[in-house]
């Protein structure tokens, strides 16, 4: 990357609710990830990085998307489009984008398969700046014309690797069709094989290039990764992490 490594949430031109926010939810410094790829989306330019989960890459995106949207309008249409392989990374990254909006009063809408499509097109009619979709379902809704991509200005492929794998490729290929020329597009993967470079090269123009690796987490810090407890009498030890397993379906 050409861009200076910013050390300091302060040095991103982010607007003040944003700054506000992170200093609520208690983020110091960017991450590697965020240093590199915010004043890059910020500039107008493409991002194509390699990064796994638990770089900060959420908000890496987010944080972008959040600078863009138009709050004179009470019914939104989607200026953002964020494609991940998952109804679980569906739900977590629109949290993500609630929390980092809440001040903007930002709308956000997950839709995945699974989910009756009845309350989705109700969401979607009542506004939305941010849509965060799995890609068959964004499919579904942009051929009945109830996920509207005129105003898009970013796309955002998060996980694009496991999103080939789960075949999606054709429907990926679709939604970029349909969405304006002009947008930004953002594309985070783990592994970056011949086939997500096909894609780059296919949708992305000139995009700078971003590669983290997961960070060995040196002594005395902890890791950019949620850390839970729980105080459990030492019997029930074996069937509370069997609850546990069932509720975070870890991979
Ligand atoms: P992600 O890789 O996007 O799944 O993020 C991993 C975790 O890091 C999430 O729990 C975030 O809330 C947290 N996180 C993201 N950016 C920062 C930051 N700059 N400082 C501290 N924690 C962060």
């Amino acid at each position: 990357s050409t861009q200076p490594a910013v050390s300091n949430f302060a040095d991103l031109a982010l607007p003040e609710p944003l700054q506000k926010a992170l200093a609520d939810v208690g983020y110091e410094t960017p991450s590697a990830i965020q240093a590199a790829t915010i004043p890059a989306l910020l500039d107008g330019r493409d991002v194509l990085g390699q990064a796994q989960t638990g770089t900060g890459k959420t908000a890496a995106f987010a944080l972008p998307i959040l600078q863009l949207l138009d709050m004179n309008n009470d019914r939104p249409s989607p200026v953002a489009l964020v494609l991940v392989p998952t109804r679980e990374l569906a739900m977590q990254v629109s949290e993500a984008i609630y929390k980092y909006g809440h001040d903007l009063r930002a709308r956000c809408v997950p839709i995945y398969g699974g989910q009756p499509i009845g309350r989705q097109i109700d969401a979607l009619s009542r506004g939305t700046h941010v849509v965060v979709a799995t890609p068959g379902r964004a499919l579904d809704h942009i051929r009945k014309k109830t996920l509207k991509l005129e105003h898009i200005q970013m796309v955002v492929l998060d996980e694009a690797d496991e999103m080939l794998d789960m075949g999606f490729a054709e429907d990926l290929e679709a939604i970029l069709e349909s969405t304006p020329k002009e947008r930004q597009t953002v594309l985070f993967s783990a592994t970056m094989p011949p086939r997500i470079d096909a894609i780059a090269r296919r949708h992305q123009r000139d995009p700078i290039r971003i590669t983290i690796q997961r960070s060995t987490t040196e002594a005395g810090t902890s890791p950019l990764v949620k850390q839970s407890a729980y105080m459990i009498p030492r019997h029930h030890k074996a069937a509370a992490l069997g609850r546990i397993l069932d509720i975070e379906a870890p991979e």
